[in-house]
């Protein structure tokens, strides 16, 4: 199939499992993954499983990642997580803007571009996720909403910022819901969300890897995956299982 890519398929734990149910997972993932080397496969658990998850992590392929940070570096702030904290448990990535976070916790773009900031200040890499809602899509205003989501982190960070970025493209209908876009919705929005970045510099539009995340599934992993601006994906419910997280993974195949 697919040559020179450098594919990324991220599994999205969200707030799922208990602390055996966390090493069993990895565990199994663990022993059959096996995947080319253009691809590379990150998980990200709740925090708490992150101390262990690194431990058993620290001999395989298989990269660590955070579900969400703060965008303040330290102090008194209850409850909140620093990014260099996630550095010190051997995170590589960072999701920031997941819709649940958006929506459920008001985060606002500025938010998720301080966040995307901190990330990248403590050296870890942001996997910055963009979407539009179903009524957004219904009223054709999904470009509209990309393009504010992206062009409120360019602004703040900065293009350059985008070399060392993932960004998913998560529909919000398609998350959790069993509907996925099909190959050629996500694709047009992949297409545009490179153009949008082209804007400021071609380089960065060309090499950057933009994931798709939304009812991804081992039987529609590889038609997503053929298409060109497709670099792989953000994967919540199937990433619970195994084998079907397995297959998706051998989808880049
Ligand atoms: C997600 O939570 O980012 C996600 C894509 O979930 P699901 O695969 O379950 O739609």
């Amino acid at each position: 199939m697919m040559s020179n890519r450098q594919y990324l398929i991220v599994a999205n734990w969200k707030m799922n499992g208990r602390r055996a149910s966390a090493c069993a997972l990895i565990t199994a993932i663990k022993q059959e993954l096996a995947v080319a080397d253009q691809t590379t496969v990150a998980i990200c658990p709740p925090f708490v499983y992150l101390p262990e998850l690194a431990e058993q992590l620290a001999d395989s392929q298989l990269k660590l990642g955070a579900q969400n940070v703060s965008h303040i570096h330290d102090g008194a702030y209850t409850g909140e997580i620093a990014a260099l904290m996630l550095k010190e448990f051997a995170c590589l990535y960072v999701i920031v803007g997941h819709c649940e976070r958006r929506m459920l916790y008001n985060e606002s773009d500025t938010l998720v571009a301080k966040k995307f900031i901190a990330v990248q200040d403590a050296e870890m890499i942001p996997i910055l996720c963009v979407g539009e809602q179903l009524e957004e899509r219904a009223t054709n205003t999904t470009e509209h909403v990309i393009a504010r989501q992206l062009d409120e982190v360019i602004a703040m960070a900065g293009i350059k910022a985008f070399n060392n970025a993932v960004i998913a493209y998560e529909p919000v209908w398609a998350i959790g819901t069993g509907k996925t876009a099909s190959p050629e919705q996500a694709q047009a929005v992949h297409a545009f969300i490179r153009l949008r970045l082209a804007r400021h510099d071609c380089k960065i539009a060309d090499t950057i890897r933009i994931i798709y995340g939304g009812s991804v599934k081992a039987a529609n992993a590889q038609q997503l995956f053929q298409m060109a601006d497709i670099d792989g994906g953000l994967i919540g419910g199937a990433s619970l299982i195994a084998t079907d997280f397995l297959a998706i993974c051998q989808a880049t195949r």
